[in-house]
């Protein structure tokens, strides 16, 4: 049975979701391949034991789609996969860095960044760290090369929900994608100590606070 198919009573039967945007399958913003990060995902979600977790927590309740935990990643920074409601939520990131040897001033991907993040300013090209989302346009753009991925790997974030109180997920680190299997480890046992009867990983934030969960995710 897959995860999003209702059992008659309208109950699901399965209490956590793994999704990938479409990405992988020929999306010209992909960034990273998300869907070789999915077995990896479900190894940690099912060594977990997150399912029997989850419904033991719940008692008597019968499981609805509120109660499962969202894994969502997307290959790129459009979140196609809404990551930002996901209790742990990827996107594809790239660091962009601009070397002057090479440049000719052509100021194309001053042009093609959404987000203004690049400017020339006299003979630089400045790129503003706030405003760059890593989307990786700008070197994609470039004629001559210049403009190279110093990082490409995921930004993660946790504790997404809708819901009667709906939160989006704070930002919690950056992570190569090799290394995202053990953030999701933290994730799940900060879930698990912290949960008391089913709630999602964002109210377990709320009670909290963010810059104590954050610390208690990132130290285990
Ligand atoms: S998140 Fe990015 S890579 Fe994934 S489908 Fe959307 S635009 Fe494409
Ligand atoms: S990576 Fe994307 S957002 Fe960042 S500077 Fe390049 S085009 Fe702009
Ligand atoms: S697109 Fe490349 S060559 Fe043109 S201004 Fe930007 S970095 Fe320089």
């Amino acid at each position: 049975m897959k995860p999003e198919e209702r059992l008659s009573s309208g109950a699901i039967p399965i209490a956590y979701e793994i999704k990938t945007c479409f990405g992988a399958k020929g999306c010209p913003n992909s960034l990273n391949r998300s869907f070789d990060l999915i077995p990896a995902l479900e190894e940690v979600v099912k060594n977990s034991q997150l399912d029997e977790f989850i419904k033991n927590k719940l008692k008597n309740q019968p499981l609805r789609p509120h109660h499962r935990l969202k894994v969502s990643v997307s290959d790129c920074p459009n979140g196609c996969s809404q990551l930002y409601i996901a209790d742990f939520g990827l996107h594809g990131f790239v660091k962009v860095k601009w070397d002057s040897k090479l440049c000719n001033f052509c100021e194309e991907c001053v042009h093609v960044c959404e987000e203004e993040a690049l400017k020339r300013v006299d003979q630089k090209i400045r790129i503003d760290r706030k405003k760059c989302v890593g989307c990786g346009a700008c070197i994609k753009a470039c004629p001559n090369g210049v403009l190279k991925e110093t990082f490409k790997g995921y930004k993660i974030y946790v504790g997404g929900k809708l819901g009667r109180h709906p939160r989006l997920a704070s930002f919690l680190t950056y992570a190569l994608p090799e290394e995202i299997p053990v953030y999701l480890e933290k994730l799940l046992s900060f879930y698990k100590e912290y949960n008391e009867k089913g709630e999602r990983t964002g109210t377990i934030i709320e009670k909290l606070g963010w810059q104590k969960a954050k610390k208690l995710i990132l130290t285990r």
